[in-house]
């Protein structure tokens, strides 16, 4: 927990809440089930934590009953979409659960990313990589089936030495299994949240390799469809990013996130309850 202590006359404490809405479980690439996360954050000082699963919401109850009263638990859901012909990631905050345009969502999510897997194994066996399909089913064991998990077999096979290196030779922007065909488009996806009662945050618009102008007409399309935040803080990010991401949800008129993307302990750069939204802007809890 953070605490501020000001040290005037009146010698007012302010307890400020630390806030994370951006983590994974093992429910999709996460190495932690939900409560091992949701332990995790109360000792990290986290207060408010939204489980945000690549298109799935499973891991929400486990959550929710390891949370107790202790920590408040926002549900999300971070959905792959597709922009000009790249992958981009729209995090869905305080949705319903219940909802049943929530629930078909993710279905058709679901469906594409089994077809995207063997899309994905196909590609590698071109490129001379075999059983890929069957090693990635292996390593999500159940859990929403990624790129993450092709990784894991890329290491494990000695194809590739880490999990970097297949992103940087297999499956990273451009390379053989780099599929995002499929994706629904940015509106589809902003709709989906908005019906099932959540606010849609471009999530960790830096990881995109945009210019300046390229991003700026990711966001404008981004608020043409009717989205809300921008996280403007993901992991630990240099603080010349976040200045430039403060200015562009104040010029967009956005709300602030910020949030870890934390998979799996060890990840320092990725390290749950490390974040803070600038009091130079907006933050997302107010719409909460
Ligand atoms: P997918 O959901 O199948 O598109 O896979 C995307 C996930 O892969 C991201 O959420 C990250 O967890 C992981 N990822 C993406 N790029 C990299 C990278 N360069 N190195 C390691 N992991 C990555
Ligand atoms: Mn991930
Ligand atoms: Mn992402
Ligand atoms: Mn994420």
């Amino acid at each position: 927990m953070r605490i501020t202590q000001k040290q005037e006359s009146t010698s007012r404490v302010y307890i400020l809440n630390v806030y994370d809405l951006h983590t994974h479980s093992h429910c999709s690439d996460g190495s932690l089930s939900p409560t091992e996360l949701v332990m995790l954050a109360k000792t990290s000082g986290v207060n408010v934590l939204a489980l945000t699963d690549h298109d799935t919401t499973k891991g929400i109850s486990e959550a929710r009953q390891a949370a107790g009263d202790d920590l408040t638990i926002i549900a999300g859901i971070e959905f792959s979409a597709q922009w000009r012909n790249r992958g981009v990631h729209i995090v869905g905050l305080n949705v319903d659960t219940e909802s049943a345009i929530l629930h078909s969502a993710i279905e058709h999510q679901s469906a594409t990313r089994i077809e995207r897997a063997y899309t994905i194994a196909e590609r590698l066996e071109k490129v001379g990589i075999v059983g890929a399909l069957e090693g990635a089913k292996h390593y999500a064991n159940g859990a929403v089936i990624g790129r993450p998990h092709f990784a894991q077999y890329l290491v494990d096979q000695d194809y590739v030495s880490s999990h970097a290196q297949a992103f940087k030779k297999y499956l990273g922007a451009g390379k053989a299994g780099d599929v995002k065909q499929g994706w629904p488009d940015i509106e589809q996806v902003v709709q989906w949240i908005h019906q099932s009662g959540g606010i849609a945050v471009l999530a960790h618009p830096d990881k995109y390799d945009l210019t300046r102008t390229k991003l700026y007409e990711l966001i404008a399309d981004f608020v043409e469809v009717g989205g809300r935040g921008l996280e403007v803080v993901s992991g630990q990010q240099a603080t010349n990013v976040t200045d430039k991401l403060v200015r562009a949800a104040n010029d967009f008129d956005l709300l602030a996130s910020c949030g870890s993307d934390f998979h799996a302990p060890g990840q320092a750069w990725q390290a749950l309850g490390k974040t803070y939204v600038p009091d130079t802007c907006r933050p997302i809890w107010k719409a909460f």
